[in-house]
């Protein structure tokens, strides 16, 4: 048996009987660099060679699995209960709105606040999940609206302890001003929370709780991940904090309580899985309560309380959440219904880059006409537009077909690799991205 990561699905087994993958909805099993191979698909080709069985496991299934399935292409077995019979957690959801509209400026609704008394005067532990790193999200002046971003990226800095701001897509490193670099007020501030303030507010001011955070910034270095998981294990704390890491797998005996703050943070990425990956996330993040016979409370706290994907967490119902999504899908013809080659163009100078982007989408409409069903979309700037001081566009094609995409995508690279490197322009195709960032 070979136990491995993504790049285990190449194992060179002489006879292999099976292929097991587990939590198959992992954007993971899609590489983000060359050569950009699924593991997924690289799976089922590998079986179909040699005839063996491939087994998808997930509680929150990919659409494009679950899908597969609905169509009758793949068995689906259901599992009915939870291990041991455990039974399933209970879910609340706060509106945060309601909480302000009281006066409650904190960022623990009062429920939470009181489970979490509830659980330190039982002696149990509690699980708080936040979807950010560092102290603040951002420094923002009040007075003209300038937000401190990164000289190299088109993101904004994170506050970190120290007076730091840090860049979280090329590290970049610099003090946190003292006046605004635009207007030279001194009304610049910290707006939003990380792990680092929540655990600064769990330990100082709402009630003496002893925190273990587990982020990429308590977690680099060798072990780093597993000590600090062996302490909260063994008690040394009463509540882990963390942003997604501590929602996977993990099962703590005794933990009864796992709070989700800013539980709809991750819906306005941008990304057409938005909807899907809060979905997973927030249910398997809900699933880490109450698992060793003692029952799970959960609470979720949102702004957008009403979105279909937290509404489903809510009742744990998957079903309801891929009707929905899938329609919805459907309507804007998006995976699964179709398949996404992405292009995309990056250049220091953006002339250059509007350029490449001409010929490009020029290139693709011609070859559209070849291929019935070709979508080819304008050249656009890319959801994070400056990266590590490259700008970076993106075209994004669409058809039925995997084939056709990759038919067009390789002429495109045969035709334009050389002539856009001459223009310092790189260029790179995905089919059916993990991230469209
Ligand atoms: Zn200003
Ligand atoms: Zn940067």
């Amino acid at each position: 048996m070979v136990v491995g990561a993504r790049s285990a699905v190449f194992a060179p087994l002489a006879r292999l009987g099976a292929i097991i993958i587990d939590e198959e909805h992992e954007g993971a099993y899609k590489a983000e660099n060359n050569p950009r191979y699924d593991a997924r698909l690289v799976a089922r080709a590998r079986c179909n060679l040699s005839g063996a069985l491939l087994l998808y496991g997930s509680a929150t299934p990919s659409l494009e699995t679950f899908q597969r399935a609905e169509q009758g292409k793949i068995l689906r077995v259901d599992l009915k209960s939870r291990v041991a019979g455990r039974p399933m957690p209970h879910v609340t959801m706060v509106d945060m709105r309601d909480e302000l509209a009281k006066g409650n400026r904190s960022h623990f609704s009062t429920l939470l606040e009181r489970e979490l008394a509830l659980v330190k005067e039982t002696g149990e532990q509690a699980i708080l999940f936040l979807n950010r790193r560092g102290l603040a999200a951002f420094m923002l002046c009040r007075d003209c609206g300038y937000l401190v971003r990164c000289p190299s990226c088109s993101v904004s800095l994170t506050l970190h302890r120290g007076g730091r701001l840090v860049c979280h897509h090329c590290s970049h490193l610099e003090p946190v001003p003292p006046n605004c670099p635009s207007c030279r007020s001194r009304n610049i501030i910290a707006v939003g929370m990380g792990t680092q303030k929540l655990e600064q507010d769990l330990e100082e001011h709402i009630g003496n709780y002893s925190v273990v955070r587990m982020d990429l910034d308590t977690t680099s270095g060798k072990e780093g991940h597993r000590k600090l998981l062996d302490r909260f294990r063994a008690g040394e704390a009463d509540i882990l904090v963390g942003t997604q890491m501590v929602a996977k797998g993990h099962d703590f005996p005794n933990v009864t309580l796992v709070g989700i703050l800013s539980a709809d943070a991750m819906l306005s990425t941008g990304d057409y899985r938005a909807s899907e990956r809060t979905f997973q996330l927030l249910t398997q993040a809900a699933g880490r309560a109450g698992r060793a016979g003692k029952p799970g409370r959960v609470v979720i706290q949102a702004y957008n309380v009403d979105d279909y994907s937290l509404q489903a967490v809510l009742t744990h119902d998957y079903a309801g959440f891929y009707r929905q999504e899938a329609a919805m899908r459907q309507k804007l013809w998006l995976p699964p219904f179709c398949h996404i080659g992405m292009v995309m163009l990056s250049a220091a100078l953006p002339d250059m880059l509007e350029q490449a982007g001409r010929n490009a989408v020029d290139f693709l409409g011609k070859q559209a006409e070849a291929y019935n069903g070709l979508l080819v979309s304008e050249c656009m700037p890319a959801p994070i537009p400056l990266l590590a001081g490259r700008h970076r566009m993106r075209i994004l094609t669409r058809h039925a077909q995997t084939r056709a995409l990759k038919e067009v995508l390789t002429a495109l690279l045969d035709t334009l690799q050389k002539p856009l490197a001459v223009m310092d322009v790189d260029i790179v195709v995905d089919i059916d991205p993990g991230s469209m960032v």
